[in-house]
């Protein structure tokens, strides 16, 4: 059993006034209770991450800074995304926390589960994660559309842990190798898997979102699952490859089917296989020519090698710094 850990529950927030001062209710009433039973070190905290709000958020945030010393906040210049809002969250409870938990802000996932979290840890596991059990509460199109990501993704080689979302806790060794990944298009639950170590699950009801709305509309679970495809796997490149090998071949026999017509003096005005064909393959060199591109937007954008979030503010070190 490993001894009481230092735990930062790392909450990111995009204009999340609506449910935020419940979600600092429920969180900090689970914190005290693992302290009062001496579950976890006396020092454990909230951070929550502000990822470049229009709302109040900050003010709220800021507000329960003053009022708490267990709330800690870092704000963010701007959106950066919830990806990286994590990271944000992550980097900066690293060296300071034994482990950190992430959740939603909006109180979708089951924090009453948080116990079961840090027993494991001290169990001696160094990531934990968390497992919808159902998705009722999920609409028919998200229920279906993360059906149709998680068996795409696996096609392609992509094993992801089916329904966990970013609900996980993770031990410091394990942050620690997290951290160190560079790339800008990051896919943490992704790359949670890849770095190994002793892994268990903790299986809770996800329930509605307290208030407000989803900030992952169509368009952004679109763009999520592409960048977790294309970052993760080659095999969209090589679909391409085999595409165009096949390509070939037909062309190969369409074109001796017309010569032994032409040879054979039966050769018709063929307007419409010929329609047919520019369009085909003028579609399939689109559709090539666009997954190649992908690839080479996704190149472009990592050897720029830009900052992944920049800080404006940080509680734990009271002033500006940049990643
Ligand atoms: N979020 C964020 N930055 C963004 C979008 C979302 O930090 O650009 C946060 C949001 O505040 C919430 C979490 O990420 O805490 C998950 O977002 P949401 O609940 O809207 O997604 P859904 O649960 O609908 O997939
Ligand atoms: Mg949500």
């Amino acid at each position: 059993m490993r001894n009481k850990p230092m735990l930062t529950i790392i909450v990111p927030c995009y204009n999340e006034e609506e449910v935020l001062n419940e979600t600092m209710q429920q969180l900090g009433l689970v914190l005290r209770g693992m302290k009062e039973r001496s579950v976890i070190h006396e020092g454990s905290d909230l951070l929550f991450v502000d990822d470049g709000s229009r709302d109040k958020t900050w003010e709220i945030i800021a507000g329960a800074m003053a009022k708490h010393d267990y709330i800690n906040g870092v704000k963010l210049s701007r959106n950066f995304g919830h990806q990286n809002a994590l990271l944000a969250g992550m980097q900066a409870a690293e060296g300071r926390a034994d482990c950190i938990i992430s959740i939603d802000s909006d109180l979708q996932d089951d924090v009453g589960v948080i116990p079961d979290f840090v027993e494991k840890y001290r169990a001696g596991y160094e990531v934990v994660y968390g497992i919808r059990d159902e998705r009722k509460t999920d609409t028919r199109f998200k229920r279906g559309s993360a059906h149709l990501f998680y068996s795409m993704m696996g096609k392609f080689g992509i094993h992801l842990v089916p329904d966990h979302a970013d609900y996980r806790l993770l031990g410091s060794l394990a942050l620690q190798e997290m951290n160190l990944f560079p790339e800008n298009n990051i896919f943490l639950r992704g790359i949670v898997p890849l770095i190994g170590f002793k892994s268990d699950k903790v299986y809770y009801h996800r329930k509605e979102r307290f208030a407000g709305e989803s900030k992952y509309p169509l368009k952004k679970m679109l763009a999520f699952a592409a960048d977790g495809l294309t970052s993760f796997s080659v095999a969209p490149i090589r679909l391409v490859t085999g595409l165009g090998a096949l390509m070939f071949v037909i062309a190969i026999v369409i074109g001796i089917y017309t010569f032994i017509q032409h040879l054979s003096g039966t050769a018709t005005t063929g307007w419409s296989s010929l329609m047919l064909s520019i369009w085909v393959i003028g579609g399939v060199q689109m559709i090539s020519l666009g997954v190649v591109g992908e690839y080479i937007g996704r190149i472009y954008s990592e050897v720029k090698q830009r900052p992944r979030f920049i800080v404006e503010q940080n509680s734990y070190v009271g002033s500006e710094h940049i990643e």
